[in-house]
């Protein structure tokens, strides 16, 4: 491939440091300052293949097409996602092309005509996560057939990393390793990499003191680190926003809203929508909302005093698992894709969040703790006034409701501590197995 990308210290803008390195060096951080690195793609050299009519064009072509490696959303973008991997060693399950379902009753519930919801859940481990760890997986793939001795891939997380990096790993045939809080994972957030055969670690400690560890592990063992420092997954994860504007006919949506914890995610969206700028296929951007659990907030912190510098917080427990994270690594990226895109950032309490998805749910949407986040703060840009009644707004669902079962059961049972009264709770009628009964019951439902 004639397309080329590298490794860039994020920090540039503020700093001035120039460090540009190649994507096959098993770097992290920037060797110069310690900042976060990021992709940078030779635009020259894109822009001169095609105008962004030609990339619409080739794009459409691809979408969810039946030649591999292209089926995959993010592999059928392989020149501005990652044109360092030789299409021989791409790792890929499929993930990607996920709907943009228009969720008419719920945006007419909300007063709002076109609310679209990206069902980034829909994928291979349940989660958006997929589409960065295939990037990141194929390359570590490579690297190795290139002769490099890498042992395993490993990273410390409690759900949804694990799962994807744990599927990748083994559908590649490399070791992976999950480095895990004992005691504080569930079963649900545990089997996924059982099964797919990862060695997994249980730690008598928390996920800073994981995070610490596989740091460790990664500097002096070779093992190659996964988590989401590593701007390989941005790449991936930079497609939604592509995706997006493609399956609107090209058109940019007025909103996205994104449920933020580390702030990759958004970091990634920002970076999906500035390619589309820098390609032509776009010509403006769409404003963004990061939405946090309040239970973790230090984005909405900062946003509340301007953008104020990132004071990490302790963060409390959230029924929004994923996004519990008090300390962003992705905090200075996030910051400046909204400042890009014009951004706000909103927060939900536990009960606001439930609520959120359990009154999407009733429209016919299963949507998890984090994607009721984004949904709760959907809400508050409509009573703001933000989001207007003839706005397109896109809701970024992150991960299958089904993952969160125990948040659903323990929503309409009553049983959440911190969701006293909820307002849409469903509960079984327990009847004797009688016609007379039962009719009754039906009738009443039917409120005769
Ligand atoms: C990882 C994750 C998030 C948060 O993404 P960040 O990049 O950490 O902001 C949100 N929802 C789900 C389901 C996730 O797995
Ligand atoms: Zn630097």
């Amino acid at each position: 491939m004639s397309y080329s990308a590298a490794f860039r210290c994020a920090s540039r803008d503020d700093t001035g440091c120039a460090t540009v390195l190649p994507l096959d060096q098993v770097v992290y951080r920037c060797p110069t300052c310690g900042g976060l690195l990021e992709v940078v793609h030779d635009l020259a050299a894109l822009r001169a293949a095609h105008d962004g009519a030609g990339w619409r064009a080739l794009f459409d072509e691809r979408w969810r097409a039946t030649r591999w490696p292209h089926d995959s959303g993010v592999w059928g973008k392989h020149e501005v996602v990652a044109p360092h991997v030789r299409t021989e060693h791409v790792v890929s399950m499929h993930e990607g092309g996920t709907h943009l379902m228009w969720a008419t009753r719920y945006g007419r519930d909300l007063g709002v005509e076109q609310v679209h919801v990206k069902q980034c859940g829909v994928s291979h481990t349940g989660s958006f996560k997929d589409l960065g760890m295939t990037v990141l997986v194929s390359t570590v793939n490579q690297m190795i057939a290139d002769g490099r001795a890498i042992p395993a891939i490993a990273c410390a997380s409690t759900g949804d990393t694990s799962a994807a990096l744990a599927a990748y790993a083994a559908a590649a045939g490399i070791r992976a390793i999950v480095i895990l809080p004992r005691g504080k994972i569930s079963t649900a957030q545990l089997v996924q990499p059982l099964a797919n055969g990862a060695q997994v670690l249980a730690l008598d400690t928390d996920f800073d003191g994981c995070m610490r560890i596989v740091q460790e592990l990664a500097a002096n063992d070779g093992v190659y680190l996964a988590n989401s420092m590593n701007s390989l997954r941005l790449e991936g994860q930079k497609t939604v926003a592509m995706e997006i504007v493609q399956q609107l006919g090209w058109e940019v949506p007025d909103w996205v809203i994104i449920p933020g914890g580390n702030l990759g995610n958004v970091s990634a969206l920002g970076a999906g929508f500035q390619l589309l700028l820098d390609l032509g296929i776009i010509t403006r951007r769409p404003r963004i909302c990061v939405a946090q659990a309040a239970h973790a907030s230090p984005l909405y912190q900062s946003y509340r005093r301007d953008f104020a510098p990132l004071e990490p917080v302790a963060a409390r427990t959230t029924l929004a698992s994923a996004i519990q994270i008090g300390n962003p690594v992705s905090f200075g990226k996030a910051v400046r894709a909204l400042r890009a895109c014009d951004g706000v950032v909103e927060e939900a309490t536990e009960a606001e969040l439930a609520d959120a998805a359990a009154r999407a749910d009733r429209t016919g949407l299963f949507a998890c703790p984090h994607t009721g986040v984004a949904l709760a703060a959907l809400e508050k840009l409509i009573a703001r006034g933000l989001v207007r009644p003839e706005h397109r707004a896109v809701v970024i669902s992150t991960a299958s409701g089904l993952k969160f079962a125990d948040f659903k059961v323990g929503y309409h049972e009553g049983t959440l501590a911190e969701v006293p009264a909820p307002r849409w709770r469903n509960v079984p009628e327990e009847l004797p197995a009688d016609y007379g009964a039962v009719r009754d019951a039906v009738r009443r439902g039917l409120g005769a």
